[in-house]
């Protein structure tokens, strides 16, 4: 359908009571109080995205259905409604499948809607344009995949679509659309009434009382007790009942890096500071929405002490989780809030809190280790390294807790991971579970669109170059959102050279002095080009205070970075050498 005949297309509708495909998935959406499509735009759901534009949704197209999903999942995140992805067939739907997969890896709600080709040729393979089975390449990536082929399944497959999303652990949910269903016609008013609004799409997850009793023996039983709070528990909202459980129980925690926040990172009982120490000596430890994946070692190794000297109480909506890679202890399977509630309950006024002699020894480690820390961070040397650069970041962010931080990259992430303070909830955003690239310009728009906050991006050369055209998009819907480049000519380092000896360059290096500020100012954005802290300093207030989209160059020493960061252990090095 070409764009002049929409107008033409819906008068004539309206005039018959009729409505079409298009109408039914707009109308289903906002039945359900989903409001925003992220997307790109393309056969056979152009009319889809103008449509939703007319119907008052908001509709934000990118320039790359990845950074769209990336987007979405994101939305998802922040607002516990799965966001809605719209990509065309075959290659966008794999753009977005990409972003889909991460998701559902990251516990986050987000449906990726793909118009697709006509069943009947698609299925007898003769050929079609993009051509694809998408819905069975969908289905292993993803937390469910659904396809409607009649309008009046348009309302069930949305309301099925979404409850998948939400309800337990939330994930990702794929949505096939044939192209031939958009302009499949119906009467109105039945169209209307086969539309489901969905009544509690995720309801709350009592945990068995015995669980709570089994969870607090546990920890009571505990010399050296830790908490660690993940994600989900930041995806759950309910912060406060969170602060009053760890208050209460006095005892020492650890965020993971997206629960940074849901209580200040100077807080008295955070142990970020004694990370090693806390995750060698606890002998209780206690998971809140975080899961024993290769971020926590699996719980075991090294990193864990002892082997068996722990025992852990882990608290999430998803039975299966439990002993995933250790023996779990004090299982409590139910939602995050209800599971609390009931402890803060249970717990009285009288909790006994932890012994001193734990508490003291965690104090005395982070008053060490800060103290080291701190001496680095405040220098106004030129060229930067991370520390110095990133040291006047984390000053930024201390006087604008408000602004939401996007963070990718190798040593961007590590060191700005544990240098930048995070003061209030779902305020940072990152590589998460899978610790890819390229969710950095995805996150910060829907950061943007949904939250109406500032977002300051901080990111990796190298991690910038993957989601970096979506700049334009950045620009085009006028985002308050500043990116920091840190700019060290390459992946790691900006030092490698070709052991060859050939014309080409190593693989792991750029152009050397890259202008991506210049890039910025090709989409009338603001682009600077900052070689100390306080060029940096000066650059971002400038950015935060005007909400002007902008682009910091921050040119970093290129010999500043290690290998891999801080996770050089899972990067095999040949000691082969050949002649
Ligand atoms: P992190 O990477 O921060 O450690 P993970 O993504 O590994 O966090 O873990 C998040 C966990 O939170 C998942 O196991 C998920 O099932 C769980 N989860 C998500 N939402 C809720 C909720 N509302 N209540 C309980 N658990 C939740
Ligand atoms: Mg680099």
């Amino acid at each position: 359908m070409s764009s002049m005949n929409v107008a033409e297309t819906h008068s004539e509708a309206e005039s018959q009571a009729l409505t079409d495909g298009f109408h039914l998935v707009i109308d289903a959406l906002k039945l359900n109080d989903i409001n925003t499509i992220y997307g790109v735009p393309g056969i056979p759901i152009t009319d889809l995205g103008r449509l939703a534009q007319v119907e008052g949704m908001r509709v934000i197209s990118f320039r790359h259905e990845q950074h769209a999903g990336n987007a979405a999942s994101i939305a998802g995140y922040l607002t516990q409604k799965p966001g809605i992805c719209l990509t065309v067939s075959a290659p966008g739907f794999l753009n977005g499948l990409t972003a889909l997969a991460n998701a559902t890896t990251n516990c986050f709600p987000m449906i990726l809607i793909s118009g697709s080709s006509e069943r009947e040729i698609v299925d007898l393979q003769q050929g079609d344009y993009e051509e694809m089975d998408q819905l069975a390449i969908a289905k292993p990536l993803c937390k469910a995949a659904f396809r409607v082929l009649h309008a009046e399944d348009i309302g069930i497959g949305v309301a099925r679509a979404i409850r998948a999303a939400v309800s337990g652990r939330p994930g990702g949910v794929y949505l096939d659309l044939p192209a031939k269903l958009f302009a499949q016609t119906m009467d109105s008013v039945a169209g209307q009434n086969s539309l489901v609004k969905v009544v509690d799409a995720a309801p709350r997850q009592l945990p068995a009382p015995e669980s709570i009793t089994r969870a607090l023996n546990v920890l009571k039983s505990a010399k050296k007790p830790l908490i660690i709070l993940g994600k989900g528990a930041a995806y759950a909202q309910v912060d406060q009942t969170i602060k009053d459980f760890v208050e209460k129980s006095g005892v020492p925690y650890l965020p993971m890096s997206m629960a940074k926040g849901l209580l200040p990172d100077d807080h008295p009982q955070s142990a970020g500071a004694a990370r090693s120490l806390v995750l060698k000596e606890a002998d209780v430890v206690m998971l809140i929405g975080a899961r024993l994946n290769w971020l926590l070692s699996h719980g075991k190794g090294k990193t864990w002490g002892e082997p068996g000297a722990k025992k852990f109480i882990q608290v999430d909506i998803e039975p299966r989780e439990m002993d995933s890679n250790v023996w779990i202890a004090a299982p409590v399977v139910g939602d995050i809030g209800s599971s609390l509630l009931e402890m803060n309950k249970a717990m009285g006024d009288k909790w006994a809190k932890p012994p001193v002699d734990w508490t003291n020894a965690i104090q005395e480690r982070k008053d060490v280790n800060l103290a080291k820390m701190a001496s680095k961070l405040m220098n106004n040397q030129v060229p930067m390294d991370f520390h110095s650069a990133l040291g006047a970041l984390r000053t930024i962010v201390k006087q604008r807790p408000d602004t939401i931080l996007v963070n990718e990259g190798a040593n961007t992430l590590d060191f700005a991971r544990s240098i930048i303070d995070v003061y209030k909830p779902r305020k940072r955003l990152d590589v998460g579970t899978w610790g890819i690239m390229g969710i950095g310009m995805g996150a910060a728009i829907a950061a943007a669109v949904e939250t109406g906050e500032r977002v300051l991006a901080v990111e990796g050369d190298s991690a910038f170059g993957f989601s970096g055209m979506e700049i334009e998009t950045i620009c085009r819907y006028n985002l308050p959102v500043c990116i920091v480049v840190f700019n060290n000519n390459g992946i790691y380092r900006g030092t490698d050279v070709n052991p060859a000896g050939g014309a080409d360059v190593a693989p792991t290096v750029f152009v050397k002095d890259s202008r991506y500020d210049l890039m910025m100012q090709a989409f009338s954005g603001v682009g600077a080009y900052v070689t100390s802290a306080d060029e940096l300093t000066q650059a971002v207030n400038e950015a935060l205070d005007s909400g002007k989209p902008t682009l910091v160059n921050a040119i970093i020493d290129e010999n500043a970075g290690t290998e891999s960061g801080r996770i050089g252990n899972l990067n095999p090095q040949s000691v082969v050498t050949k002649k």
